[in-house]
């Protein structure tokens, strides 16, 4: 039942409970303690404190009604296109027990963003080059129609031989400090890129290329910053124009945009993992951007879902 996701890579430390903390005092001082029954999915691993005695279980589903195989399905679905009204009518028709799409909504924000825990830490194979978009969103506050809307933005920077979304953020205003975030994310995480693409927004001025910082034995900038300018005739590639066509359709009916900032990020982390990591691209021989780009990740599974959730919690 509770099969060890397999996971083989040079970038990270094979996963191992010495590499654990406990949840109560953060002690790293971690034992096995026996296994527990569990209801939808058999015996899971349990664990000791030795600092404050504390036992755990790393599951991510521990105490959860529904099982992984419905939970991640409805992420699944959510990401291909269907809304989470239209969820919770399929599992109506095939499961025992409904799930409400508000249910739904607060499974897919949870795990998105448990997910990212473990896949913002991937170091990526990229290319040289990266561009960096922002995307404009108008959210409404809060489902009452009087709260009024906020207008907001996806940014995403994607490296153009992969086509790996190396970092995203969704954030309020395109601040230098928002953008500096996820640029300090693209130089975590990758050791080659030399040129970041960007549009004429000031706020990117000096931040694109102070974020990536100076070589004094070079005597010059670690990046170049190249600007496009629309009016010009220049721009994007033009498969980073379609992928943002698709963003922007799909992204039409997350009702979670009906809400927080915060639910609003969540939402679009997951958009970012199933872009990268679970859908496959024709332009990549039927491969995904993480296939090519992280290629210690090995998935194995045809729930890639269900793979990562299980990564992510194996990581901590
Ligand atoms: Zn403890």
């Amino acid at each position: 039942m509770h099969d060890q996701a397999q996971f083989n890579s040079k970038n990270l430390k094979k996963t191992n409970y010495k590499n654990l903390s406990c949840p109560n005092c953060k002690s790293k001082e971690i034992i096995k303690w026996g296994k527990r029954k569990t209801e939808n999915r058999g015996r899971v691993q349990r664990y000791r404190c030795k600092s404050c005695y504390e036992t755990f279980i790393l599951d991510p589903f521990y105490r959860m009604r529904d099982n992984p195989q419905k939970i991640t399905c409805a992420l699944d679905l959510f990401y291909r296109g269907l809304s989470t009204r239209e969820i919770q009518e399929h599992f109506k028709a095939f499961f025992p027990h409904n799930a409400d799409h508000s249910t739904i909504l607060r499974w897919i924000r949870k795990f998105s963003l448990k997910i990212a825990e473990f896949t913002d830490k991937l170091k990526v194979k990229t290319g040289s080059y990266v561009e960096v978009d922002e995307l404009e969103f108008q959210r409404r506050k809060s489902y009452k129609k009087k709260a009024g809307t906020d207008k907001n933005w996806f940014i995403d920077v994607i490296d153009v031989k992969t086509r790996f979304m190396v970092s995203s953020g969704y954030v309020k205003h395109r601040s230098k400090d928002e953008i500096k975030k996820i640029l300090l994310k693209v130089k975590e995480k990758t050791d080659n890129v030399k040129i970041v693409t960007t549009d004429g927004l000031t706020a990117y001025e000096n931040v694109v290329k102070k974020t990536f910082g100076y070589s004094n034995k070079e005597g010059k900038y670690k990046i170049e910053h190249r600007v496009v300018t629309a009016s010009k005739g220049e721009g994007f590639n033009i498969w980073i124009e379609r992928l943002h066509n698709t963003i922007r359709q799909r992204t039409k009916g997350f009702r979670g945009f009906h809400g927080s900032l915060e639910s609003a990020f969540a939402l679009m982390k997951g958009l970012e993992i199933y872009y990268n990591f679970i859908k496959k691209h024709e332009a990549l021989k039927g491969k995904t951007p993480s296939d090519v780009a992280i290629s210690g990740l090995q998935l194995k599974s045809n729930n890639r879902w269900l793979e990562l959730i299980k990564l992510s919690t194996q990581s901590i």
